[in-house]
């Protein structure tokens, strides 16, 4: 409606000129940044005054027929009460921490912005971790009060009295639990004003824990600057939003990509947030929601690309879909050419860390060449560099880094908590170094090989898995594969598969299959790179985000576990 496009214009023109040139470093981040106060406050006001009608902010089903909608006025709304219980029952100040282990309910969004508005530090946990996991976490953070609902109250209790730092234990539940502050009824009571604190870029607001792919999770700090103001570009561009669309982000609340795709990067375009709740992933109930809910924008790991494109999409015609984004680990080409034939859209991949958010994409309107990672994103000049620190030409494989300044770029993290040396240690020159593997083509495109570790040297090449795994799974046997080195006398290391089958070649000769794998491998790309040593396993192990994590099967095979 009309009423949308002028106040949009009027706040988008403000942010999008002041981060574009923030971002081109003509202009200093501004002094003072809140997301609830600068952005989603104005949302709020430009829904009020020009009473139209739009989609909500938050759009919320479960699949057994409840359903939340908030729009921006209710938001700032329930979130200045809850807000509120923060600063108030909750006895929280200003710097104070608290670990947030929520599932994919509206409370959670309720929360961050109850966070920002009274400047306590936000540490989203997954509701997959065990009693050990959030003691760990407690003492770790130094957190003073833990949030979480009836399923994982019992745990934290089992570890509590081991945690010195916790003060405060809050529940989001219908029913009250001994020693626990009730969220719900705690917000009916609370009062409606809060006044938003003012917060400096520069001020910590949030702290990440890493996927832990490669290792224990890493605590990974970021400021109101870096995560407010630098998702604004990735929604805007890469997430391609406006306040008329409808953005499905599908991952756990608990990773970064939460804050890019379910928070930061929809909100500051004013887009609606929507979220289909479900115990576990379930490929026939997203693609029906697809079917009944306009969806315009859907974000997913390549993990649930690969599961979805497992059935006959041509029979789902989906109401609104036009955007289809993807990252956190890297898409297979032909995964991204099913989904193209059988949906006719394509998938958009973004390449990003939670230390310093998105640093290559795929923008609409830029050609897209199957496999590679896109360009590099605003603020970033991304380089490939050699191990002293040395710009490498196009074509030549090396890390994957951004080239730093003066400054350090305003959408980086402040720090490792606790770690100066682990935080020292990812600069290199006047480079960050972001641990992957890669290279650079002439027209500026990024090509992921693997995680620094993950590379293969068999006979003196360098081998990187993504690419036998893209061939892989070509083939129309092969479900997902993991390819990691395995040790061998001769050639030092060699490339092994480990491959899930597809239900309908499990009763095959595996010798055979193998063979023909390998062929398949050799017609596909250069046939130095085949595996020659190929495994049929049931499952791969995965982070809860999704990942593959190949360490875990290396340590195996070279018997380290
Ligand atoms: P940890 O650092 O704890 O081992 P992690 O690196 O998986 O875990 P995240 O910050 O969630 O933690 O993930 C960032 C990493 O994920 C990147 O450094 C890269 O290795 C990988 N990644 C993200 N997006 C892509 C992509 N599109 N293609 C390939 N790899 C990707
Ligand atoms: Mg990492």
């Amino acid at each position: 409606p009309h009423w949308v496009e002028n106040g949009l214009n009027a706040l988008l023109c403000t942010c999008s000129r002041n981060t574009m040139s923030i971002s081109r470093c003509e202009q200093e981040v501004p002094e003072y940044f809140n997301f609830a106060s600068d952005v989603l406050d104005k949302w709020s006001q430009i829904e009020k005054e020009q009473k139209g009608p739009s989609n909500p902010a938050l759009w919320w089903i479960n699949g057994k027929g409840d359903e939340t909608k908030w729009g921006f006025e209710e938001l700032g709304f329930l979130s200045q009460k809850a807000a509120n219980v923060l600063s108030g029952p909750c006895g929280l100040q200003r710097g104070d921490r608290v670990l947030v282990i929520l599932p994919r309910i509206p409370e959670w969004w309720l929360l961050n912005v109850a966070c920002m508005r009274t400047g306590v530090i936000i540490i989203p946990g997954t509701t997959q971790l065990t009693a050990q996991d959030i003691c760990y976490r407690l003492l770790a953070s130094k957190a003073k009060c833990i949030i979480t609902t009836d399923v994982l109250a019992p745990a934290v209790d089992s570890v509590a009295s081991k945690c010195q730092f916790l003060k405060t234990k809050l529940i989001v539940s219908e029913s009250s639990r001994a020693e626990w502050l009730n969220f719900s009824n705690l917000l009916k009571a609370a009062p409606a004003v809060h006044n938003c604190v003012k917060t400096k870029s520069q001020d910590p607001m949030t702290i990440y824990f890493t996927s832990g792919t490669t290792g224990s999770p890493k605590m990974v700090e970021h400021s109101y600057g870096s995560f407010g103001l630098g998702f604004f570009l990735c929604g805007r561009y890469w997430m391609n939003l406006t306040p008329s669309d409808i953005m499905w982000n599908m991952s756990d609340t608990a990773w970064v990509k939460a804050a890019i795709g379910s928070v930061f990067g929809p909100w500051f375009q004013g887009t609606c947030v929507f979220v289909h709740a479900m115990p576990q992933f379930d490929p026939r109930a997203i693609l029906n929601s697809l079917c009944r809910y306009p969806v315009t924008t859907l974000c997913s790991a390549p993990t649930a690309y690969r599961m979805l494109v497992q059935h006959d999409l041509t029979r789902y015609a989906f109401k609104a879909l036009k955007h289809c984004l993807t990252g956190g680990e890297p898409l297979n080409p032909e995964v991204m050419a099913q989904w193209k034939s059988q949906t006719g859209l394509t998938i958009y991949e973004g390449y990003g860390q939670t230390e310093i958010g998105m640093i290559c994409a795929n923008m609409k309107g830029m050609k897209i060449k199957p496999g590679s990672l896109g360009k590099a994103t605003p603020p970033y000049d991304v380089q490939i560099i050699d191990e002293n620190g040395g710009v490498l030409p196009p074509g030549k494989e090396g890390d994957i880094a951004i080239k730093m300044d003066a400054k350090r770029p305003f959408t980086f993290f402040t720090r490792y908590l606790d770690d100066p040396v682990k935080t020292a240690s990812t600069i290199r020159g006047n480079f960050y170094t972001t641990g992957d593997r890669g290279s650079m083509d002439e027209d500026g495109y990024i090509w992921f090989i693997g995680r620094s570790d993950d590379v293969i040297i068999s006979s003196g090449y360098r081998i990187g898995p993504f690419e036998i795994e893209s061939a892989l799974i070509q083939h129309p046997a092969v479900v997902e594969s993991a390819v990691i080195s395995s040790p061998d006398p001769i050639r030092g290391e060699v490339v092994k598969a480990l491959v899930v089958l597809s239900p309908s070649f499990k009763s095959q000769d595996p010798k055979k299959l193998a063979c023909e794998l390998q062929d398949h491998v050799k017609k596909v790309t250069a046939p130095y790179k085949y595996p020659r040593k190929i495994e049929f396993v049931q499952q791969l192990p995965k982070t809860i985000t999704g990942k593959i994590k190949r360490n875990e099967l290396r340590n195996k095979e070279w018997g380290q576990i």
